[in-house]
């Protein structure tokens, strides 16, 4: 039955001490056998299901989690959302993604708490403003409303910002007013529950040990609960891809790494943008709560830790500070970390590959979170046709064989 969130379904939920709401998804135990399954219960493959089920009528899906849903960067991210990036392909994909986040919680009827505060990307010397003003050109070209501010513009939308008294003085900044923050858990939770109304098993504290294969085929998945036989598998493990993708014997061109994030004590309402900065490699939103949402970037090594170095931490609290010199006094609650899986050209992978019935979408690196709904979109498409979306066509695995790569390094260089 569908669950619906409404003024008097909280009323009466809120009467009866909020016991007797219904379970947003059940817990089954996997069948033998599924169409489709999906590996990873993060937003992109829930959201993957979810899309799968509602546009290409595919009910049979199990969507494998080994811990529960979002533990992963899903619920571990910054939650910036944005789609003015350099080329083309990305500035389609990011934008398809943007436009979804637009209606995401009427479509799901759950309130994913999308905010379009806008987002700001600091220029601190003369080769950010070029590089910025490039692709706010670009950006333009494809339609999205990326624009130039300057400091006085910048002081009026954030008066807590130090500009001019520090070692790299603020010039001016790349401004996308549709950009801004979500509720990360929210949209998990919101896909999740509604893949599970149309019928797609969602399976939780079970781990895939590995893909099976035979003769360039794929079988099914070995998993601490067994063996699940299916004919197509959709691998959507960020940082762990690489490893699941060795054991069906391919070598992914993906680093993992850790990406930290902190945040502070919860104060009024001081700043009400995002605001990132690639030269002194931190960024800072604040919370609907009240905390400061503080990004730091990836450690210099790969690792499976989701820890990270305390050297990364101490060099972001560093620029905040000289940033916004106000927060210098304020106590940080907490700070985590998770695994990243970045690509030398800085974009994602949403491809087929070599084995028939295995696809893979990895590669977000440190910026996925704002292209959830538009991957698992076009990922579906991938998988239910067995070729790509026009979208996501240049993101397939052979741009590492035939050159054709998209690099975003100066869209994504900053950790968001
Ligand atoms: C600190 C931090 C800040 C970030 N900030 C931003 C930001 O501001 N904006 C932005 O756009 N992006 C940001 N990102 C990146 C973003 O979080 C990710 O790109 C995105 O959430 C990836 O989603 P996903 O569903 O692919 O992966 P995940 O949410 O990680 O889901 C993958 C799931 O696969 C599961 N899994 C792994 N191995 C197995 C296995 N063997 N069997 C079964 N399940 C398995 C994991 O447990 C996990 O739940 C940030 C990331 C971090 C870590």
């Amino acid at each position: 039955m569908k669950k619906k969130y409404s003024i008097f379904n909280i009323i009466k939920n809120t009467l009866s001490k909020n016991e007797n709401w219904q379970k947003m998804w059940r817990s089954p135990e996997p069948k033998k056998s599924y169409e489709v399954i999906i590996v990873g219960g993060g937003g992109h493959g829930l959201g993957t299901a979810y899309y799968l089920a509602k546009e290409h009528g595919i009910k049979n899906i199990a969507v494998i989690e080994k811990g529960w849903l979002g533990s992963g960067n899903t619920g571990r991210n910054t939650t910036i959302i944005r789609s003015n990036y350099l080329w083309n392909e990305s500035a389609f994909l990011y934008d398809h993604s943007l436009k979804i986040w637009e209606n995401l919680s009427s479509e799901l009827n759950y309130n994913v708490m999308f905010s379009q505060r806008g987002v700001m990307n600091l220029a601190h010397n003369e080769h950010d403003i070029k590089e910025m003003r490039r692709r706010i050109s670009a950006n333009r070209l494809n339609g999205l409303d990326s624009r130039w501010i300057d400091t006085n513009e910048i002081k009026k939308l954030v008066p807590i910002m130090n500009t001019d008294n520090l070692r790299y003085p603020v010039l001016g900044a790349a401004f996308q007013p549709r950009g801004g923050v979500a509720r990360h858990d929210a949209v998990a939770w919101g896909f999740a529950m509604r893949a599970d109304e149309m019928g797609v098993d969602i399976i939780q504290n079970c781990e895939v040990k590995k893909i099976k294969t035979e003769n360039g085929k794929v079988l099914g998945v070995e998993t601490s609960k067994g063996f699940i036989n299916s004919e197509k598998v959709g691998v959507v493990a960020s940082g762990h891809t690489s490893v699941l993708a060795a054991t069906a014997g391919i070598r992914l061109p993906l680093q993992s790494r850790p990406l930290q994030a902190l945040v502070s004590e919860p104060i009024k309402p001081v700043i009400n943008t995002v605001v990132m900065s690639n030269a002194v490699h931190a960024y800072v939103s604040q919370s609907d709560k009240g905390e400061l949402v503080i990004g730091a970037g990836t450690d210099g090594y790969n690792s499976f830790t989701q820890r990270g170095g305390y050297d990364v931490i101490e060099e972001t609290v560093r620029a905040i500070v000289e940033l916004y010199p106000i927060f210098g006094k304020m106590k940080m609650l907490r700070q985590w970390g998770g695994i990243v899986d970045i690509c030398p050209d800085a974009s994602p992978i949403i491809s087929k590959c070599d084995v028939k019935g295995l696809y893979f979408n990895c590669g977000w690196g440190t910026g996925g979170f704002k292209a959830t709904p538009g991957s698992a979109n076009v990922f579906a498409h991938t998988i239910a046709n067995d070729k790509p979306h026009k979208i996501n066509a240049a993101f397939s695995l052979d741009r590492f064989v035939t050159g054709r790569l998209v690099d975003e390094h100066g869209a994504a260089a900053v950790a968001h």
